[in-house]
């Protein structure tokens, strides 16, 4: 399909084709500068000017994982790196200091531990909304849904409501990729299926689970898989109506083993091609998904300023302990301060407004300088009181010992 039409169709509302959504997505040129201005002005017929942040914290638990995604290096325990694991109590610990830094929500996921079953991501769950009530608990990626349920031998919807009785608010909707099993196949070996992550999310937000949903670009796919892809997460939103927002992930090759083992895999995608998918992005979803959030970690700060007039109206979380990008080697650092994404928006010339995780605006809660130290991703692996396997058991941490757990 032509571009123009493409651009037309989608300005006019029309359900988006495949062949559509390729189109815009391969925009590059004056193509590409005509559809950020549209993005921009739909963006701004559908949220507004203002441009939002969410003060929040990450807390990937341990890195050890049983999977081998080829395109992470997070997980290095049995690649000759260094396992870790946090004990409960500095779960805990990590989420009590967000509150007091004025965070509104936790993080938490991490990589697929061969003791964590249901019952220990309850227990995880349960202690983090009985230490911190008030903050929201997004956490479980679909993957880490799928291994507790597994492990357990039960069924993932009673499972997802077991978590959200246990105090579980919404789950983040990362491991998608690309929701293409020829292409997941080349990613990783054994890693979920598409039908699998969509039956998990649909399942989530039957019950009342919101989720984020994300993509992965810049390694393997084309523009027509990147189409599939939006178009998928399209017609599941107009079903159930639960994903809270849409976010771009550029690949980040330096790490990644993917990159090194095999020579297709692109090293990324091009400043080009990021704007395409940001600005086609909200061509393709910003009436049924509205938010657009800019990765910095991804994009760095830059970068990310310069994405919001291409039909973005948001810019993520502070993070405080960003570990994925960060391994497989993002240089953009592992949080931002609340003042740091305040200058971010401000460059923009755009308002910004505080929000919680579902988008709704909250005043700026009364925090302390952010000026201690709160970890860094390097020296927890170096932490002897956090190796996985520390006294040789390592299930020592109260989160896995499903002996303790109160399902
Ligand atoms: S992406 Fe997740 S599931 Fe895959 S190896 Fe990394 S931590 Fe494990």
């Amino acid at each position: 399909m032509k571009f123009s039409v493409a651009l037309a169709a989608a300005l006019a509302g029309e359900e988006p084709t495949l062949a559509g959504a390729s189109a815009l997505l391969s925009a590059r040129g004056e193509q590409l500068e005509a559809m950020g201005q549209a993005a921009d002005k739909m963006r701004k017929a559908q949220v507004g000017e203002v441009v939002t942040y969410v003060v929040n914290r990450n807390i990937n638990f341990t890195n050890v994982c049983i999977k081998r995604c080829h395109f992470c290096a997070f997980s290095d325990d049995l690649r000759g790196g260094k396992g870790y694991f946090l004990p409960l109590d500095e779960i805990i610990r990590r989420a009590e200091q967000a509150r007091a830094m004025g965070a509104t929500e936790i993080c938490v996921q991490a990589g697929l531990v061969p003791e964590l079953d249901a019952a220990g991501y309850l227990r995880i769950t349960e202690s983090l909304k009985t230490a911190c009530p008030e903050l929201h608990l997004h956490a479980w990626s679909p993957e880490e849904i799928k291994h507790g349920a597994r492990q357990s031998r039960i069924k993932v919807r009673d499972f997802l409501a077991d978590l959200k009785r246990a105090g579980l608010d919404s789950i983040p909707g990362t491991s998608a990729e690309i929701l293409d099993d020829s292409i997941r196949k080349r990613l990783a070996v054994g890693r979920i299926t598409s039908a699998q992550w969509l039956d998990v999310i649909r399942h989530a937000h039957e019950l009342g689970l919101p989720s984020t949903s994300t993509m992965m670009f810049g390694h393997l796919e084309s523009a027509v898989d990147q189409a599939g892809h939006l178009l998928t997460l399209r017609r599941l939103q107009q079903q159930t109506g639960g994903f809270t927002e849409f976010v771009p992930l550029a690949f980040v090759h330096h790490q990644a083993p993917l990159f090194s083992s095999n020579p297709d895999v692109r090293p990324g995608p091009c400043a080009d091609e990021r704007r395409a998918v940001y600005a086609a992005s909200r061509l393709l979803l910003g009436d049924c998904i509205p938010n657009l959030q800019v990765s910095w970690v991804k994009e760095g700060l830059q970068a990310s300023q310069k994405l919001l007039a291409y039909g973005v109206n948001d810019v993520g979380g502070t993070l405080v302990n960003e570990s994925i990008s960060t391994a497989a080697g993002a240089p953009h650092g592992q949080m931002q301060a609340p003042a740091q994404l305040l200058d971010l928006i401000a460059g923009s010339g755009r308002p910004a407004q505080q929000r919680d995780t579902l988008y709704r605006p909250i005043s700026s809660a009364a925090s302390r300088p952010w000026d201690e130290d709160y970890g860094d991703w390097q020296r927890l692996r170096d932490e002897p009181d956090f190796a996985y396997g520390a006294s040789g058991n390592p299930s020592r941490s109260a989160a896995v010992s499903t002996s303790q757990a109160k399902p």
